[in-house]
This record gives structure tokens, C-alpha cells and sequence, in this order.
């Protein structure tokens, strides 16, 4: 007989085997092979799920309309985040959604709406969109942390341009710019490396 753990809640005798697998599955004119996790009994044969793998072939369909939808997928949203140094709690006071938000874009459980979607891709190119959002929300640490980044690259894309002798509109840039030498020098102490970003 198999142990508890494993046993067959339909015969109450046959040993359960996971298995993984793929399932093809429609959504909105659009045909993907999704994950489809399921047990099968030694025993009765009966195919089942769990709770635990019930959820985790609804998060994979949910991740699969996501992609067809053109939203950004749990991962996305995660790494997005974690850019700007985010716990899941300071994403959502930030952007909104509730209090557990976050976790539920992330792990697929919750389909983003259209509108939250739009903010966090605007999030994704403009470090200051999010520094501001961080500043309303009372948010200050995160707003002064990623003002001095935001600060940063546009100091490099401005040490850039000046390098290379002129601004891509033809404007030319002296190096005796005093408004220039003023900025170069009160962002000289935070020279943070930031990342390209993720979203195209
Ligand atoms: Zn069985």
C-alpha cells in the first residue's frame, strides 16, 4: 500500500505519480503549449491534481494570456522591481493595487489591468516617473535613492554628448558651460552605474 502522502484519493490504494507535462490550450485566437502538471495512480489509473498542482497549471495559463494579451509576464514585473530595490509592500504603495499586489502579478495568480500594465512599462524606461510616484506615496528613501540615479545617467548621457562634440539635435555644448560645469560638479559624488532597460 502506498504511504498517506501518496496514496489515491479516489481508490485509497494505488501509489500517485507526478508527471509534467505540456497541454495545448486556446486563448483568443492563439494556440500555446502550456505546462500541465498532474498525478496518476498506479492502482485505479485515475489522472489528477492536487491543490498545489491545480494552482500551479492555473498560474501557467494565466502567464500564457498575459504573453497573448502583450502584458508583462509575472517575471517581468519581478525584475522590474527588483531594478529599483523594491519589496513587494513599496511596488504596490507606489504604484498601487492593494497591499498584496505585487505577489500576485508576480506569481501569475492575478492578471494586471491594462492601465497598471502601461505604469509600471513607463516605470520601466523613466527612473524619475517612479522617484516622483515614490515621493507622493511617502515613499522618501526610494525617491532620494533613485533621484541620484536618475541624476547619474543623465550625467553620463551629457558627458557622452559632450564628447562627442555636440547634442543630437546640432546643439554644440562649451566646455565652459557654467550651467554645465555647475551640474558636473554637483553630481560628480553619486556616480551610480545604472542598468540599460529591460523592456523593449
Ligand atoms: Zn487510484
Amino acid at each position: 500500500m502506498a504511504n498517506i502522502e501518496n496514496r489515491c484519493p479516489i481508490c485509497e490504494e494505488g501509489e500517485l505519480t507526478a508527471h509534467n507535462s505540456f497541454e495545448e490550450q486556446d486563448y483568443r485566437g492563439q494556440t500555446g503549449n502550456i505546462p500541465f502538471v498532474y498525478s496518476e495512480c498506479a492502482a485505479c489509473g485515475s489522472e489528477q491534481a492536487s491543490t498545489a498542482q491545480a494552482r500551479a497549471n492555473k498560474r501557467a495559463m494565466l502567464a500564457f494570456k498575459k504573453d497573448v494579451d502583450g502584458l508583462l509576464t509575472g517575471q517581468e514585473i519581478k525584475a522590474l522591481r527588483r531594478r529599483y530595490n523594491l519589496t513587494q509592500a513599496q511596488a504596490a504603495s507606489i504604484f498601487g493595487g492593494g497591499p498584496v499586489a505585487f505577489s500576485k502579478y508576480e506569481s501569475d495568480d492575478v492578471m494586471q489591468s491594462e492601465p497598471m500594465d502601461n505604469l509600471l512599462r513607463v516605470a520601466s524606461q523613466i527612473p524619475y516617473a517612479v522617484a516622483w510616484l515614490a515621493q507622493r506615496a511617502g515613499e522618501q528613501t526610494v525617491a532620494t535613492n533613485l533621484l541620484r540615479e536618475s541624476f547619474s545617467v543623465l550625467r553620463t548621457q551629457i558627458s557622452k554628448q559632450y564628447v562627442s562634440g555636440h547634442f543630437s539635435d546640432g546643439f554644440n555644448l562649451k566646455r565652459s558651460n557654467p550651467s554645465v560645469m555647475r551640474y558636473e560638479q554637483a553630481s560628480a559624488a553619486n556616480d551610480i552605474e545604472y542598468p540599460e532597460a529591460v523592456f523593449g
